[in-house]
């Protein structure tokens, strides 16, 4: 483990083992009733992390006490996310593995007089909540006797009430200052199918009254959650001393936000059931499953969420973190590749000059390349073609070296070449040179356009001198740029992304708009790719660094669209060094 200050929990944890508190619990605790999100990952890597750095145990919890809005599907989805971070749950467990336990737990402070059933509405008990700076009013029931609630509550298991008919209250106090005192609600009634437990229940309890019993009950040491559960904590402490159950203590930390981010689950829904994206894994999404499709790794997350740390205060992240640590993991363990997204063609014009067709075909010439299509399909180009080393990594001397074909024709980027360009343009300008990637200096020596003035083709020649580094008179040339083979190239898709959103805070909405009204209708371009032929046969989720563009990995479209697919996962730029100056 690298060296690093401790956070505030890990003092907490720290402290707690000094003082012979033993092994240390915890536990991921996701209602499943969405994918997991980004700032899920931050909350993963931490009760996950805890538990291996203090050698302890951390559970998986699925918060399912609400069953109209949860679902197998999340549930899968979810372990699968975690396995894929890299970790993995001592125990799988469900809050309805309580219910019965609860149920029991609910009866025990009827019997104490500390619970009552109320005919009012959730509507009429929320009008009667009082507000901060004023006291509740007490619920024309809350006097019911303990034999009377244990029946009705029992009753209300049984189903002869109808949703809403009634609820099960604590009964604590209508004018206590913390607003969660005031007699809050401990089961609602829902005849609804239960994921799990099917319809063998149709009253359910609420979070607060199954959150600290079920760390209770797993003996967690330390339930950690997001600030916004501050105000539940005396609440959580209340249950567990009435109860007198294993002493759960909760610890709250700042939720993660990044910037052009949206991180509410509710939100998230929404934009898969609009349509707005593809689904649940649109790269666009910030879900785990997106990330991964995006070409996210693992290790790139668990690194942010290091570098995030773990803050007590609410923040803000720049998603540029996020990018710099893809991009660093990806740096180290992405293959380089070339591909040309928008093509310019450039005939190398004395490239055959002295090349005799097949006959003279002989040494590092080949005249007869098999052309690499997705399809597998095996064209032949009967020209010089020259077999050009390049690096595979620069960062990985293992990665090795790949052989891609050089020949007359091939495409560039045309932003590599600009007929009066600016000062400092180091690319290809009319009559100058730049280096093709690995290979040979070419020279503009014409521009070629169409009827409309457009530029189609450009005719260059070489120096065949300066295959290795150099040149025919030792001329330096500063500028290099990547290419293909026309002949070979291998026409894909790339999918380049932006973020979702075009506001820095997409919630920050003025009057009458929603987080809809900041959409961002850049998100996603699509645009032809040609590809050198070796990523023809790249596997789906594969990563590369198409050189001089960006990481990109291979999408599972491939198969459908007939073509190879790929996904821009960062552009190289670098805008998190800048944020840091
Ligand atoms: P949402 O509000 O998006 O639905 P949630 O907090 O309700 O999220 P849960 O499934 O209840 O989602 O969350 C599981 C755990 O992940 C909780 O402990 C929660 O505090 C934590 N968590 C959720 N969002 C974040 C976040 N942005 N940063 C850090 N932790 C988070
Ligand atoms: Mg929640």
């Amino acid at each position: 483990m690298e060296e690093r200050n401790l956070n505030f929990i890990e003092e907490i944890v720290e402290g707690y083992i000094a003082a012979g508190g033993g092994e240390i619990q915890t536990r991921f605790p996701p209602e499943p009733n969405g994918y997991l999100h980004i700032g899920h990952a931050k909350s993963i890597c931490l009760n996950f992390g805890l538990a291996q750095r203090y050698g302890g145990r951390c559970n998986l919890r699925f918060d399912d006490t609400n069953p109209v809005k949860e679902d197998v599907e999340y549930v899968d989805s979810i372990k699968a996310d975690i396995r894929w971070l890299g970790f993995d749950w001592a125990l799988e467990r469900y809050a309805s593995d309580y219910f019965e336990q609860l149920y029991d737990w609910a009866v025990e402070l009827i019997r104490k007089g500390k619970a009552y059933v109320d005919d009012q509405t959730q509507e009429q008990i929320r009008a009667t909540r009082g507000t901060v700076t004023e006291p509740g009013v007490n619920s024309p029931w809350r006097e019911r006797g303990v034999e009377e609630n244990l029946d009705l509550f029992a009753r209300m298991r049984a189903g002869e009430f109808a949703d809403g008919a009634k609820v099960l209250r604590a009964r604590i106090d209508m004018g206590h200052a913390n607003m969660m005192f005031r007699d809050p609600i401990l089961y609602r009634i829902l005849h609804t199918s239960h994921h799990r437990t099917e319809d063998k229940w149709c009253i359910y309890p609420m979070y607060d009254f199954a959150h600290g019993q079920s760390d209770s009950i797993e003996r967690i040491t330390h339930s950690i959650c997001t600030l916004e559960f501050a105000v539940h904590r005396p609440l959580y402490d209340w249950f567990i001393e009435e109860l007198g159950i294993f002493p759960s203590h909760q610890y709250e930390f700042a939720r993660l936000n990044l910037t052009y981010t949206m991180m509410s689950k509710r939100k998230l829904l929404q934009l898969v059931q609009q349509g707005v994206v593809g689904g649940w894994d649109d790269p666009r999404m910030p879900t785990i499953s997106g990330m991964r499709r995006r070409g996210y790794t693992p290790a790139s997350i668990r690194a942010f969420a290091e570098r995030v740390g773990v803050a007590r205060r609410d923040n803000v992240i720049d998603l540029g973190l996020l990018e710099f640590s893809v991009r660093e993991d990806l740096n180290r363990v992405a293959q380089r590749r070339m591909a040309v997204v928008n093509p310019l063609k450039v005939v190398i014009v004395n490239f055959e000059e002295g090349f005799g067709g097949a006959a003279a075909g002989s040494g590092d010439v080949a005249n007869v390349v098999p052309r690499g299509t997705s399809e597998g399909e095996v064209a032949e180009y009967e020209g010089r073609t020259e077999m050009v080393s390049c690096v595979n990594n620069p960062e990985d001397e293992s990665a090795g070296v790949r052989e891609v074909p050089l020949t007359r024709e091939i495409y560039i980027e045309r932003t590599d070449f600009m007929e009066e360009p600016p000062k400092g343009f180091h690319r290809l300008r009319p009559g100058g040179e730049v280096r093709l990637r690995y290979a040979y200096l070419i020279k503009c020596e014409e521009v070629v356009r169409d009827e409309a003035g457009e530029i189609v083709e450009l005719r260059c020649t070489y120096d065949p001198a300066s295959g290795s580094g150099g040149s025919s008179d030792g001329r330096r040339v500063k500028g290099v740029i990547h290419w293909v083979s026309a002949a070979h190239a291998v026409e894909g898709e790339a999918r380049l992304y932006s973020t979702l959103f075009s506001k820095e805070n997409p919630d920050d909405c003025g009057e009458g708009e929603t987080f809809l009204d900041h959409l961002n209708p850049e998100s996603l371009v699509v645009s032809k790719i040609f590809m050198e032929p070796s990523l023809a046969s790249a596997a789906v989720g594969e990563a590369f660094q198409f050189e001089r563009i960006g990481y990109f990995c291979k999408d599972g479209d491939s198969v459908s669209a007939g073509r190879p697919v790929f996904n821009r996962t960062v552009t190289l730029k670098d805008s998190w060094a800048k944020v840091q100056k």
